[in-house]
């Protein structure tokens, strides 16, 4: 007699671009992070650190997700907003899914209808799925409460999880919410690839986080950095140097600070943060200069990397 037991079936391998989406500082460059278990997009308890469309790319045995982390969405009031919107809504077409994360210990705010309206009116519509991050900072019951507002503003049968970037909840389930939403097909990228920026983009976005990091409420919003060196010297000591970019006289004096005290904590930092990404040592030299009108000017944002490379 014929058996006819088969081998359990092997589900196909699922391939994707997933855009994350989400106002700034609901925590995505920090879910990116987690699930790639290395430090490629810039972390801030301030809003905003993260400029440029990045890549970060999830390998499993049965899937390959590329993440693309946004801009965050705000309303443009300079021509750096502008392009930040831009960016926002380019790689929303792009993609096979969707996940607009939010934040669970607030209510939904004008940055988040607006985001709301993006995705309820799109040209082309990806799979959508709401994560609602920092679940360990809110007690059970108000965390579904707070969920509730969120998919208010979808439209009915909009798919949602609750997670903790930080405490690592849910994010399995997130992973596998994703992989479903992809496509069938072979990966994109050599599995042990986790981005698609150099290493000297992920520096200058590093000493951009250090320079945030440090100056707390002083910052100019338009703070830049200008990759100037960035060499792999074969005794294991990178050569980097770089300039700050800000658009007054009176920001340089507070980057810099007495005694040239604020621009070496922000070095300190930046480099430990440099050579913990590199895995070698980095010296690291540091400069301030003046950029008028910093902001408004397109050929400087092409020059720092903000513009797009495609
Ligand atoms: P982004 O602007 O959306 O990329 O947000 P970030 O990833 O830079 O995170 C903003 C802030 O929220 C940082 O201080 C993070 O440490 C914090 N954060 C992110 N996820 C969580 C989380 O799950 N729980 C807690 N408690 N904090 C988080
Ligand atoms: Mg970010």
């Amino acid at each position: 007699m014929q058996d006819l037991r088969t081998e359990p079936q092997k589900p196909a391998f699922r391939s994707g671009f997933v855009a994350i989406i989400g106002r700034p500082n609901v925590g995505k460059s920090t879910l990116i992070n987690v699930l790639l278990g290395q430090k490629v997009a810039a972390v801030s308890p301030r809003p905003q650190t993260t400029r440029r469309r990045q890549l970060g790319i999830l390998t499993r045995p049965n899937a390959q997700l590329v993440f693309v982390d946004t801009p965050g969405v705000h309303q443009a009031r300079h021509k750096l907003g502008e392009f930040m919107n831009e960016e926002a809504e380019g790689s929303l077409e792009g993609a096979d899914a969707i996940l607009w994360l939010v934040d669970l210990t607030s209510d939904p705010t004008e940055d988040d209808l607006h985001i709301a309206g993006l995705l309820g009116n799109p040209r082309r519509k990806p799979a959508l799925l709401l994560a609602a991050n920092k679940l360990d900072l809110v007690a059970e019951g108000r965390a579904t409460e707070q969920l509730q507002k969120y998919l208010a503003l979808l439209p009915p049968g909009a798919e949602s999880v609750l997670i903790s970037a930080a405490r690592g909840d849910g994010l399995e389930h997130l992973v596998e919410l994703l992989a479903e939403r992809c496509p069938v097909g072979e990966a994109e990228y050599d599995d042990e690839q986790i981005t698609d920026l150099y290493e000297r983009e992920i520096a200058a976005d590093l000493i951009r986080e250090a320079a945030l990091l440090k100056l707390r409420e002083e910052v100019p919003h338009g703070l830049g950095v200008r990759m100037d060196e960035y060499k792999e010297r074969e005794n294991g000591l990178d050569y980097i140097r770089a300039t700050l970019l800000v658009e007054r006289e009176s920001q340089k004096a507070i980057v810099i600070g007495e005694g040239a005290k604020m621009l070496k904590q922000i070095g300190t930092e930046a480099r430990r943060q440099i050579e913990t990404m590199t895995g070698r040592r980095a010296y690291l030299e540091l400069r301030v200069k003046v950029e008028k009108g910093l902001r408004n000017k397109e050929s400087v944002l092409e020059q720092l990397g903000y513009k797009s490379r495609r």
